[in-house]
């Protein structure tokens, strides 16, 4: 099945002014290899260091957060499941008796948990757990020390990335109000990521900005119709929502991925905020400069290449936007699990006019789609990783570009290196 995108507003930024072609999408509704929305939490509790996640789920959501961290040992893990028996679901115990004493458990043996988040999964799902009401319920009961709020990260609702969608989502309307102008960054972003856009902005003399989610739970990102935000990560449509139905409005702008797409997310603040043109070359060209030297090293290895993007993590097109434009690669099919063509507009106007773009996934089609291309590099999940690479394919695993810091111009290098490294890897298996 195809649908047509009507043609993208035009955009007031160097090479993105030209108007752009109506697309053709393929949009595929089948089999689909994707991990669920339980999978954010391994980036999410990395980064709010005093939240805790409690699933409530089956084995298989344990067994799949345990595969997931299986590189993260900590001594005291911020996320844990607890288990749904045989006899919760035949309703022989009151389940939400069996919740409220796994979270005083929970709390009083960790006194430094000040967020929790009450998942639900598939089962929850199921047997109808209203996790909304348990949330509240506890909220009342452990107000002021500890907010408590639930998000699905079922895999009947969500994909892995839209975990995180969900889990901003919930946060939104605890957040303080605020008539004062202000910045929000929204999406987990590494903290050393995060660092060094705040030194940007500082020295744009854009402020205050708040990031959210943030370190910590404590931190008030307050928002209100005065308030603007820019989105670091391209699977927050609920998010957006929900902050722009708090009066507070979206900068739009390319996704800080590459020189061109920081500069872009970079300029569309500093234009909400007034900065000069002058000022801003002067804050942005030295490091614009250092990310356009650290690209040049992978030229040799990456121009010419031609890349498949199987639909994961909605980064697919603003990378292949990135590998594209400023690396030379060619693009044989860009997938993405969901297509927002508004957040999209200014990444899909820059892709080349005759790209294929595919949304959702029947995978078997697309298997075929690839077999045929024979692309240089694949990127994939983990599940089609392994079987690819055996048919004498080069994969990226999708999931790899989550966990790495790759935004912003000090990380150009390092997002460019993660597609020449497998390359690289095969000439030489290959010598
Ligand atoms: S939430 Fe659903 S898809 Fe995810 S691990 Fe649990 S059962 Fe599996």
């Amino acid at each position: 099945m195809t649908q047509l995108i009507p043609p993208l507003a035009q955009k007031a930024l160097g090479d993105c002014a030209a108007p752009a072609p109506a697309r053709v999408v393929l949009r595929e509704r089948g089999q689909r290899e994707v991990f669920c929305g339980l999978t954010s939490i391994m980036w999410l509790h990395r980064k709010m260091q005093d939240a805790f996640f409690l699933i409530v789920g089956s084995r298989t959501c344990a067994h799949l957060m345990q595969s997931a961290a299986g590189v993260m040992i900590f001594a005291e893990p911020r996320f844990a499941t607890a288990i749904i028996e045989e006899r919760d679901l035949a309703g022989m115990a009151d389940i939400n008796e069996e919740l409220n004493k796994t979270v005083s458990r929970l709390l009083e043996r960790r006194p430094e948990i000040k967020l929790l988040f009450l998942v639900g999964s598939c089962p929850s799902e199921v047997i109808k757990l209203d996790l909304g009401r348990a949330a509240e319920r506890l909220s009342m009961t452990y107000a002021p020390r500890v907010r408590i709020l639930n998000y699905s990260g079922s895999g009947i609702e969500t994909t892995f990335t839209q975990g995180e969608d969900a889990c901003l989502t919930a946060m939104v309307p605890e957040l303080p109000a605020t008539d004062d102008a202000g910045l929000v960054v929204v999406g987990a972003l590494a903290d050393v990521v995060e660092d060094q856009f705040a030194r940007i902005f500082e020295a744009l003399g854009i402020g205050p900005v708040h990031f959210l989610p943030s370190r910590k739970a404590g931190t008030m990102v307050p928002v209100g119709p005065n308030t603007k935000f820019l989105l670091a990560q391209p699977w927050l449509r609920d998010t957006a929502r929900t902050l722009e139905a708090r009066g507070a409005t979206h900068l739009p702008a390319l996704f800080p991925l590459g020189a061109e797409g920081t500069t872009s997310w970079l300029k569309a603040a500093a234009d909400a905020f007034g900065v000069s043109a002058e000022r801003f070359h002067a804050v942005t060209e030295m490091p614009r400069a250092r990310a356009t030297r650290a690209l040049a090293r992978y030229n040799d290895t990456l121009a010419g290449k031609s890349l498949f993007c199987f639909p994961d993590s909605q980064l697919e097109i603003p990378l292949a936007r990135f590998l594209s434009r400023e690396l030379g690669m060619t693009l044989e099919e860009v997938g993405t699990p969901y297509l927002h063509s508004v957040h999209m507009a200014d990444e899909l106007a820059l892709l080349p006019a005759d790209v294929r773009l595919s949304e959702g996934q029947d995978v078997d089609l697309q298997l075929d789609r690839c077999r045929e291309a024979r692309p240089d590099i694949t990127l994939c999940g983990l599940g089609l990783a392994n079987p690819l690479e055996d048919e004498g394919l080069t994969t990226k695993w999708s999931i790899e570009l989550v966990f790495t810091p790759i935004q912003g111009y000090e990380q150009c290098g390092d997002l460019a290196e993660l597609f020449a490294r497998p390359l690289i890897r095969r000439t030489r298996l290959a010598v």
